[in-house]
């Protein structure tokens, strides 16, 4: 077959890697027809087995490994940057998030001669700070809603880090262009990702169906009352995408999200309606629930929960993001605004109620939850 142009997914089987290989080798996707490299750390899991790219297993933390699998892709058109790795420190987070994609970087751009473009992803922490700031008050957040000529923040962000990087290499390859991409909180399908609201919420939700008990929200009255955002990770794919292919989205930053607002009190009744669990709610005069101190003890649900059921043999540390639950639902969301994508005509949007019910159904049909 021959292809237009030829993609590496960094960060394949991740929330937002999992959407781009799923929609990149459709026929009618824009740029077309795209040939399908993708990167992750572990080998490939059955969940993408059937998808058509070439996976490639490989440490990007690792210089000479990324160097000697990567410099071999000499027909390379784009790069889509969807990874990250989470360190105890912001400064650490720069130094090795930097790293890693310099070592991409270093590996494919002396080697692929008809590389055009690179989407790298990041995300609204732009704009408020990394998670080990929110709540510090030396840390003085842009009020939202967020666009995208917003200055900095002054302290450490390992997203400046990423975005540095990419300008200074463009900048020797003529007619190099690059994109970035700024999610809010991400509903998508990943075994393997780091930060994945929903399918943590999945296995909450199973468990309390197996006990027996109401779907509580672990979250404060404020987060649980006030108005929220999602970025569907087709969505974002479709957007860097697009980016990746239209004149008119070169060399920008971009915010991405649904478009639409919700309230975790509504979303809540749907979630416990797709588990059939009684739903709990907030519990008016209670202070919020850690679900890292709620989920300690239920490794051995977990089992039960997996082996009745006959799920993808997982365990609970790893489909449950409970940091993430506890960060998420116990800070009021600051909202973006998508003007700036529209102005360059990307029109995409979700229903943020129909992307919660389908990426439930798909997290359900590859048997990670019952
Ligand atoms: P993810 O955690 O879902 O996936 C990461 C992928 O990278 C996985 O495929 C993993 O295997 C791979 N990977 C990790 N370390 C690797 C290594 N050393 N070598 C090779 N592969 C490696 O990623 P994500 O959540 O899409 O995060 C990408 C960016 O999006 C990050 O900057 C993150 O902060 C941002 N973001 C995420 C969310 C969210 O809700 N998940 C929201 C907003 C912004």
């Amino acid at each position: 077959r021959k292809y237009l142009r030829h993609a590496l997914i960094i960060g394949v089987t991740g929330i937002v890697g999992n959407s781009l290989a799923e929609i990149l080798p459709l026929d009618d996707t824009p740029g077309g027809p795209w040939k399908v490299y993708g990167v992750a750390r572990r080998p490939r899991p059955p969940w993408n087995a059937d998808y058509p790219m070439e996976y490639i297993q490989c440490d990007i933390t690792n210089a000479e490994e990324t160097q000697s699998k990567l410099s071999t892709l000499t027909d390379l058109t784009n790069i889509f940057y969807v990874t990250w790795a989470n360190c105890s420190t912001e400064e650490e987070n720069c130094e090795i998030n930097g790293q890693m994609l310099r070592n991409v970087l270093n590996a494919v751009i002396p080697n692929a001669p008809n590389l055009q473009h690179i989407c790298l992803q990041t995300g609204r922490k732009h704009y408020i700070g990394p998670f080990e700031q929110w709540g510090d008050t030396n840390n003085v957040s842009h009020d939202p809603p967020f666009y995208e000529d917003l200055p900095r923040l002054e302290n450490h962000n390992f997203y400046y880090t990423l975005e540095d990087i990419i300008f200074n290499e463009v900048v020797k390859r003529e007619g190099l262009t690059w994109s970035v991409h700024r999610p809010g909180l991400i509903f998508g399908f990943s075994p393997y990702s780091m930060m994945n609201i929903l399918s943590s919420l999945c296995v909450y939700a199973a468990i309390c169906k197996y006990e027996g008990e109401p779907l509580r929200f672990p979250g404060t009255k404020e987060v649980w009352n006030s108005y929220n955002d999602a970025s569907d990770a087709d969505l974002i794919a479709e957007h860097q995408i697009w980016a990746a292919v239209d004149e008119y989205a070169k060399n920008e930053a971009f915010n991405i999200s649904n478009g639409d607002v919700f309230k975790w009190k509504h979303l809540w009744k749907v979630l416990a309606e797709q588990f059939g669990v009684e739903n709990g709610g907030f519990q008016e005069g209670e202070n919020s629930i850690s679900m890292l101190e709620m989920m300690k003890d239920k490794g051995p649900v977990w089992d039960e929960i997996v082996m009745k059921n006959e799920l993808l043999a997982t365990k609970l540390d790893q489909v449950g993001g409970w940091w993430f639950v506890d960060v998420v639902v116990n800070n009021d969301t600051r909202l973006d605004i998508m003007n700036k994508s529209k102005e360059h005509g990307f029109l995409g949007f979700r229903n943020s109620k129909s992307s919660l019910v389908s990426w439930i159904d798909k997290i359900k049909s590859c048997k990670l939850v019952p």
